[in-house]
């Protein structure tokens, strides 16, 4: 593989050394094609976001913390583009709220399950389930290879954090009694729509912010927990987050310039 050095004051660096990690993982058979492709769809839509972790993501990010260390058995899956952008985040996440983290492709072959495996063990994980023959469950009336879950992890679950996660799956969960807490920047996408709690916002800003949150509360007593997740409601949530990508178009079409940060 050709690597590409990013020069540090390109204006763009960031954005290029996130596109950079998911080439390279591409290429160590972590993320699938489609995934270079999903994240594509999310760029556009973190655009309309002016690349920032807007108020309403701060208080959906609040949310999905409380409930994740108010669950009984909560449940991280993780997907290639994940893994690739977030190891490290989401095993920590995982250690603060007691979270299980398990592997959930669409795209599943024997080497990128076990890909995904080293490298989130890389990143601290003791436990990872869902690979080979562990993700022996089903879930029910879906056909695709994201129905193979662990009995041991998502099957059992009572919450589930499913960042970048494809829609069919969500609903079935979500039809199984599961709360689902999504990480999605397309506000509009069926997993966005279908879940208890969205997150819209880039993995890269908000698996950081996750992590601080839920140190945060966890040294609060439980009560602000379930108030937080009590007192959410997504489609006022999403609602917000629609709002500001609406006004950042319609402040475009009247000067047809784009802030100095998307203009470079
Ligand atoms: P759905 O099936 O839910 O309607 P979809 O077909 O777009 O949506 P996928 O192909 O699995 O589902 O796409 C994953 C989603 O992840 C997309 O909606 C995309 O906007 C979002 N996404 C991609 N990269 C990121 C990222 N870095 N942070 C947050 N969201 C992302």
């Amino acid at each position: 593989m050709i690597s590409v050095r990013i020069p540090s004051d390109h204006p763009r660096a960031e954005s290029l050394h996130v596109r950079e990690k998911l080439v390279q993982a591409y290429s160590d058979g972590i993320v699938a094609t489609s995934g270079l492709i999903a994240h594509g769809r999310g760029e556009a839509f973190d655009y309309l976001l002016n690349e920032r972790t807007s108020r309403p993501a701060r208080n959906a990010a609040e949310a999905a913390a409380a409930i994740l260390l108010t669950a009984k058995s909560p449940v991280i899956s993780v997907n290639g583009n994940t893994a690739a952008l977030a190891a490290k985040d989401m095993v920590r996440l995982g250690a603060i709220t007691d979270s299980k983290i398990e592997i959930n492709l669409f795209y599943r072959s024997r080497e990128r399950e076990l890909a995904i495996r080293n490298l989130l063990l890389k990143a601290g994980a003791h436990e990872v389930l869902g690979v080979g023959a562990n993700a022996s469950a089903r879930i029910p009336e879906l056909s695709s290879e994201r129905r193979r879950v662990d009995p041991k992890g998502i099957l059992s679950a009572d919450v589930v954090l499913v960042p970048l996660e494809d829609g069919d799956r969500t609903e079935a969960l979500v039809r199984m009694g599961k709360k689902v807490i999504a990480i999605d920047l397309n506000p509009l996408s069926r997993t966005a729509q279908k879940a208890n709690v969205t997150i819209v916002d880039n993995l890269v800003r908000c698996a950081p912010l996750l992590i601080e949150v839920a140190e945060g509360l966890k040294k609060k007593v439980c009560l602000e927990c379930e108030k937080l997740a009590r007192d959410f409601d997504n489609g006022r949530n999403l609602a917000e987050s629609i709002r500001i990508m609406k006004n950042t178009l319609s402040t475009l079409a009247k000067t047809g310039l784009a802030n100095r940060r998307l203009e470079q």
